[in-house]
C-alpha cells in the first residue's frame, strides 16, 4: 500500500484534536490534515464548560461558534457562604464541535477516519491496524487520559443528568457549586447548569482519593437533589454522563521537564499531555492553548514546520509542569491535608477572595500575591498536615513506598 500523505496528522477526534484542527485549518488556508479516530463517532458525546476569561483574549471571539450556552454570571453555595459571581460561563458540547470543523471536512481540507485505530504513533508517521501507513511534516497524539507512574492523582468524579421538566424549574443560572449537600468520602457538590427554563443539567460531584464511582448510588442521590434542593417533580431524564477526571497532586521533576522525547515523539495535546486545570481536570483552555502554539509554529516555519512544532510543544509541556505547581500544592492541600469531610472549608475560604483572583485561579494566571492570599489566614486545614505536604518531591517520595 503506497502511503497516504497530509501536512499534518492528528490521532484522536476528541476535544483537543479537533479543536487544533479547527484552528490550524481557519489560519492556514493551504494546510491540509488527517484525523484519525479509533471510535465510529467524531467529536464523542460530551458538554465542556469554561470561563470565558479561561480562553486566551484573542481567541474569545473565535471560540464563540463553538458556545452552546452562555451566561452572565454564576453562583456557589457552601454552609457559610452564598456568592454570586460575575464572570461570563460557556458550555461547548460535541455537536457544536462538530459543527465547528464540518467546513473544512466538506472543503476536503480535513479527512477524519473514524473507526480507524493508530496502532504505531510516531512524530512524522503513524501505522494503522490494516497495516497502511500515513505520514507528515508532524503527527499530533491527542489520545486522551493515560495515567502513569510518575504522576500522583486524586479523582473529580461525577454523574450528571440532563433533564427535561413539565414546568420551569426556576434556576435562573448556573450553580457552579452547591457544597451544601451531604458531604460523603470527599469534597461533594452539586453543579447545575439551566439550558433553558425546561432543560438542566444536574451533576453530583465528588473529589476524592480512588477512581471507583458508585454510579448508581449517584443516581439516587440526584434524583433526591432534584426534588428537595430544586423542587421539581415531574421530569425526564434525556442524558446521562459520567466523567472520572485526573487531579494531579504530584508530578516527577524529571518526567515533568523531560524534553528528550521532542525528536522521537509525536507532539502530545489534550490530557494525554497532562495539559488540563491540576485542580479542575478541565482541558478546554489548555486545549485552545495547545491550537495556539502549533498554529503560530506553523506560521513561523512555513513550510517545513514540522519538527519547530514538535520541539516547540515538547517545551510548551515543561512550561505547563511549571505553571502548575502551585494548583498541585493546592491539591495536597485538600487532598492530603484536609479531612475528607473538611475539605469544603477550603472550597469556601478560597470563594471568600476577589473576583479577580478567582478568575485568575481558573486561568491558571495567579500573580505572587495572589498565592500569598490563597495560603495566608486562618488555614482551613490543621498546620502540621499542611507543612508535611509542602514539598512536592518529598510528597512523591512518600507516596512511592
Ligand atoms: C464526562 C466528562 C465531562 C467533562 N467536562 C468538561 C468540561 O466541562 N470542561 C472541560 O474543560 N473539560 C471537561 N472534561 C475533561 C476533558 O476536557 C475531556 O476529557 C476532554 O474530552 C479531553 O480531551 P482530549 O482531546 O484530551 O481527549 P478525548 O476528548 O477523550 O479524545 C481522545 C480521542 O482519541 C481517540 N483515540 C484513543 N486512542 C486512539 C487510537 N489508538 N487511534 C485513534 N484514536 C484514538 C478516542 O477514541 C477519543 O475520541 C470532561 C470529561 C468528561 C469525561
Amino acid at each position: 500500500m503506497p502511503d497516504i500523505k497530509a501536512d499534518m496528522i492528528i490521532v484522536g477526534a476528541g476535544l483537543s484534536g479537533l479543536i487544533t484542527a479547527w484552528r490550524c485549518l481557519d489560519v492556514h488556508p493551504e494546510l491540509n490534515v488527517i484525523v484519525i479516530e479509533a471510535s465510529d463517532v467524531v467529536g464523542g458525546d460530551h458538554t465542556w464548560s469554561f470561563n470565558m476569561s479561561d480562553i486566551l483574549e484573542h481567541l474569545q471571539d473565535w471560540i464563540k461558534p463553538f458556545i452552546a450556552h452562555q451566561w452572565d454570571d454564576y453562583d456557589v453555595k457552601f454552609p457559610k457562604r452564598k456568592r454570586r459571581l460575575e464572570i461570563t460561563y460557556c458550555t461547548g458540547n460535541s455537536d457544536t464541535l462538530r459543527a465547528c470543523v464540518q467546513p473544512h471536512i466538506e472543503s476536503g481540507r480535513l479527512k477524519v477516519m473514524s473507526g480507524t485505530q493508530a496502532l504505531d504513533v510516531q512524530p512524522y508517521h503513524v501505522v494503522l491496524e490494516n497495516e497502511q501507513r500515513l505520514s507528515a511534516k508532524c503527527v499530533l497524539d491527542a489520545r486522551g487520559f493515560k495515567p502513569n507512574d510518575d504522576v500522583v492523582l486524586g479523582y473529580q468524579k461525577f454523574v450528571g443528568h440532563v433533564i427535561r421538566t413539565q414546568h420551569p424549574h426556576g434556576v435562573k443560572r448556573p450553580i457552579i457549586m452547591d457544597a451544601t449537600v451531604e458531604q460523603l468520602g470527599g469534597y461533594r457538590f452539586v453543579y447545575c447548569l439551566p439550558y433553558s427554563e425546561t432543560e438542566i443539567l444536574v451533576e453530583d460531584t465528588y473529589y476524592t482519593d480512588g477512581s471507583e464511582l458508585k454510579s448508581q448510588e449517584v443516581d439516587a442521590r440526584l434524583k433526591d437533589y432534584i426534588r428537595d434542593s430544586l423542587g421539581v417533580k415531574n421530569y425526564s431524564i434525556t442524558r446521562r454522563e459520567i466523567g472520572v477526571l485526573p487531579i494531579t497532586l504530584a508530578v516527577d521533576e524529571a518526567f515533568g521537564t523531560d524534553v528528550s522525547g521532542e525528536k522521537t515523539e509525536p507532539a502530545k495535546l489534550g490530557m494525554t499531555g497532562g495539559y488540563y486545570h491540576a485542580v479542575t481536570g478541565y482541558s478546554l483552555p489548555e486545549a485552545v492553548k495547545s491550537a495556539n502554539v502549533v498554529c503560530d509554529m506553523i506560521e513561523k516555519n512555513k513550510p517545513d514546520f514540522g519538527a519547530a512544532v514538535l520541539h516547540e510543544m515538547a517545551y510548551h509541556r515543561v512550561d505547563h509542569y511549571h505553571e502548575e505547581k502551585f494548583l498541585r500544592l493546592l491539591n495536597r492541600m485538600l487532598f492530603r491535608a484536609a479531612k475528607p469531610t473538611e475539605r469544603y472549608k477550603v472550597l469556601q475560604r478560597f470563594y471568600g477572595l476577589s473576583e479577580g483572583l478567582i478568575e485568575r485561579f481558573y486561568r491558571n494566571r495567579l500573580t505572587k500575591l495572589d498565592k500569598l492570599r490563597i495560603l495566608i489566614g486562618k488555614p482551613p486545614v490543621p498546620v502540621s498536615n499542611a507543612l508535611k505536604n509542602l514539598s512536592e518531591s518529598a510528597f512523591l517520595e512518600r507516596e512511592r513506598k
